[in-house]
């Protein structure tokens, strides 16, 4: 008997939007107002720092120091609306959501940059918020509260103050999730990308379980430059190089902006029309080749994640490969990041299992026939070929058949499986678990050839949640 359960999950609706021109001034509006309002909150934010700071240097004791303002939304919030009679006394033209969507963003940006200063966030260092400029930012302002609905007709949005925004398409697939009741809006936002409007809904959406087609396979894929992906079934993922195919006129249209006068920070010099006009036709160039790409890697990962019990990729190091110039390119146009996020939370909707090899697993040095590792394999040969078996193969290929083995390796097939401590796992889906690599069952490291970076064949193959 199959087992249904149901799992609540955020999940994202995006709907490009035909807007009046009058609505296009409403939405600027309101996204002013979240810039104004954001902008303020940081001013005093920062005034009072440098006041206390000030206090502090002629002797002044901690008590009596200037009383700090909080930076929490709530905070922001109380002291926005004791002040906004004096810095907006047009603020009842707006929704107070317009203002919240500022507040809350600086509220967000101070968190991380606190967090970031006393190492507790990873990743890159976060600076301190910036001032939002008009010219710089995109507009956005989000809803939370108020009348957020689809209308019956599936063509419509009503929000908050702005009323009735027609569609551009359909929003058939939000609508019947919201008529049967497994949907809720959580918020709407409505920004502009690439010269077009679109409103996005983040809802919680109560998805039934669902088992992939072959919930026992086990796939490998590697992540190319040459492919976008090869699968260890030997099929190879065509790279969509969108942007290639693109680049002619995208660099056509950057020479016509860099003709047209732009603006100088320094003579405080203002853009031209004309500027703004090229400009803007690339930006709507650049946003048509992101929605390609994006498209492309939608429809790989939701073919894998319906078909494949497990699906092993590698950990590459993006950032640091994008430092890489001559890669980089290539790297970015192919979305690794992107395709890693979705096959993330595709697996999970599906039943299926997200595999992360750690990213000293030599996978495109080992053979896949007989385990012999390589020392040294420059990228610049593309077939391997193994000195001690004799097997001849694509790298990719070869790499992605070493990821497929290490997941049957560590954890046998199904979606019940042992770790490798021995321990029953029966839902490996929400947590990750770090499974070692059992000494004698590798294939890697017996023929006694040097791993690369001095570590031995104890691999982690971490489940993504
Ligand atoms: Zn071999």
């Amino acid at each position: 008997m199959e087992h249904r359960d149901r799992r609540s999950v955020t999940q994202a609706y995006r709907f490009a939007l035909d807007l009046t021109s009058a609505q296009q001034r409403a939405v600027l509006a309101h996204a002013g107002a979240a810039r104004v309002a954001h902008n303020w909150a940081l001013a005093r934010v920062k005034a009072v720092m440098d006041q206390r700071a000030a206090e502090r240097t002629y002797g002044i004791g901690e008590a009596d120091l200037t009383r700090t303002q909080g930076w929490s939304l709530p905070a922001l919030r109380r002291a926005w609306n004791a002040a906004k009679g004096d810095v907006a006394p047009w603020w009842t033209g707006c929704s107070k959501e317009a203002f919240n969507t500022g507040l809350d963003a600086l509220a967000r940006a101070l968190k991380n940059w606190s967090d970031s200063r006393l190492s507790k966030r990873a990743g890159r260092p976060v600076g301190f918020p910036r001032f939002k400029s008009r010219r710089r930012s995109t507009p956005s302002v989000r809803f939370t509260t108020g009348a957020i609905r689809v209308e019956p007709d599936r063509k419509h949005v009503v929000l908050p103050r702005l009323g009735r925004l027609k569609l551009h398409e359909s929003a058939r697939k939000l609508a019947r999730r919201l008529e049967a009741g497994t949907a809720r809006v959580v918020s709407a936002t409505v920004r502009r990308d690439g010269g077009r409007w679109y409103v996005s809904f983040t809802c919680a959406v109560e998805r039934v379980g669902r088992m992939p087609a072959r919930p026992g396979a086990t796939v490998g894929v590697d992540l190319g430059v040459k492919y976008l992906a090869v699968l260890s079934t030997g099929e190879l993922q065509p790279n969509p190089r969108y942007l290639d195919a693109a680049a002619r006129r995208l660099r056509r249209l950057g020479r016509h902006a860099s003709r047209r006068i732009g603006p100088d920070r320094r003579t405080g010099r203002r853009a031209s029309k004309r500027w703004e006009r090229a400009r803007a036709q690339l930006g709507r160039a650049h946003a048509r080749v992101a929605n390609l790409r994006r498209d492309g890697l939608h429809k790989l990962t939701t073919r894998l994640a319906r078909e494949y019990g497990t699906i092993v990729v590698e950990d590459l190091n993006v950032s640091g490969m994008l430092r890489n110039r001559r890669l980089a390119r290539h790297i970015a146009d192919a979305g690794f990041a992107e395709l890693r996020r979705q096959l993330a939370y595709k697996t999970s909707w599906n039943g299926g299992r997200l595999a992360v090899a750690d990213r000293w697993y030599p996978s495109s040095k080992t053979c896949s026939g007989c385990g012999a590792v390589k020392t040294k394999l420059a990228l610049s040969e593309r077939t391997y070929t193994c000195t001690i078996c004799g097997l001849v193969l694509d790298r990719d290929a070869n790499a992605a058949r070493n990821l497929a083995a290490l997941a049957v390796t560590v954890a046998g097939s199904g979606p019940e499986t042992r770790n490798g401590r021995g321990a029953d796992r029966k839902t490996p889906l929400a947590v990750p678990v770090a499974v070692k690599r059992q000494p004698g069952t590798a294939t890697a490291g017996k023929t006694g050839t040097v791993p690369p970076q001095g570590r031995t064949s104890n691999h982690v193959l971490t489940y993504a949640t």
